[in-house]
């Protein structure tokens, strides 16, 4: 699927996590402004939804919320994967909008536990890993062979391009000819095929941090949180009822890597 066709998932999904939910609007889910520099104004706006949100979860009662999360959780995993694919295209910001609507939901009705672990606080938050726009990169190592002689290119005298004859090899695996396991060509007759080069034995090596991954999908499934928590919140993590709540917004804009690898002190490529 592409950027677009998740941008449409989310928006189906979160379509059908309201249905669930029967007493919802999809412009509860809608933070204005979505981003803000001002600390203490998305502080004071994380109090007042956390509130908001307490009062529509005992509304909504946990049934429904149960038959929603299914929905509320692909909702947010198709924005994150549109934001990934669409970040410097027209549609990036829309994706972004849809990153924070479905969190919103997600954190209201669901939460978002910061786990104490290995004496660090962990978070997986969708939201706060999708602000921070860093990816994973793998260098990668291989050799190509051709496809008339299976030598390696370097060392036959097929020419790219060039059609030949060739024999159809009987046995085990994919055909000769077309390199296809399922086909139509028939073991030791003649056809025409175009050398072309193959890859083989290609191997990963040396993974990096990137800010615009290969894969646009390879990305950080948790991070440590490292902000200092204070003595309560800390007691509260240990006890499993610390929530992020970054991901009620706004948020500071999209993280560029460089400045993200910066502030933690980690190298990038
Ligand atoms: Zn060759
Ligand atoms: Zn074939
Ligand atoms: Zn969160
Ligand atoms: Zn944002």
């Amino acid at each position: 699927m592409n950027g677009r066709e998740q941008l449409l998932v989310a928006e189906s999904e979160i379509g059908l996590a309201i249905i669930a939910l029967g007493s919802l609007n999809p412009t509860d889910l809608d933070v204005h402004p979505i981003e803000s520099e001002d600390d203490e104004a998305r502080l004071e706006q994380h109090s007042t939804l956390k509130a908001l949100w307490a009062d529509r979860r005992r509304q909504i009662g946990g049934t429904k919320i149960a038959d929603a999360e299914p929905h509320i959780r692909s909702a947010e995993q198709a924005a994150v994967r549109a934001l990934n694919f669409l970040e410097d295209h027209a549609l990036g910001e829309a994706a972004h909008e849809a990153v924070h609507r479905a969190a919103q939901l997600r954190r209201g009705l669901l939460g978002c536990p910061i786990e104490f672990r290995d004496d660090a606080y962990w978070t997986t938050c969708p939201f706060s890993l999708a602000h921070i726009r860093v990816g994973f990169s793998a260098g990668i190592t291989g050799s190509f062979v051709c496809s008339v002689c299976e030598k390696p290119m370097e060392d036959c005298d097929h020419l790219p391009g060039t059609t030949y004859d060739h024999v159809k090899r009987g046995g085990d695996g994919s055909c000769n000819v077309c390199h296809e396991s399922n086909c139509e060509h028939t073991d030791g007759e003649t056809y025409a095929a175009t050398a072309t080069p193959v890859g083989v034995a290609f191997s990963a090596h040396e993974v990096s941090m990137v800010p615009r991954p290969m894969y646009p999908q390879a990305r950080f499934g948790e991070i440590e949180v490292t902000d200092d928590l204070d003595f309560e919140a800390r007691a509260l993590a240990q006890a499993g009822r610390l929530h992020c709540d970054e991901c009620l917004g706004p948020c500071e804009g999209l993280l560029d890597a460089r400045t993200w690898a910066s502030r933690v002190g980690l190298p990038i490529a």
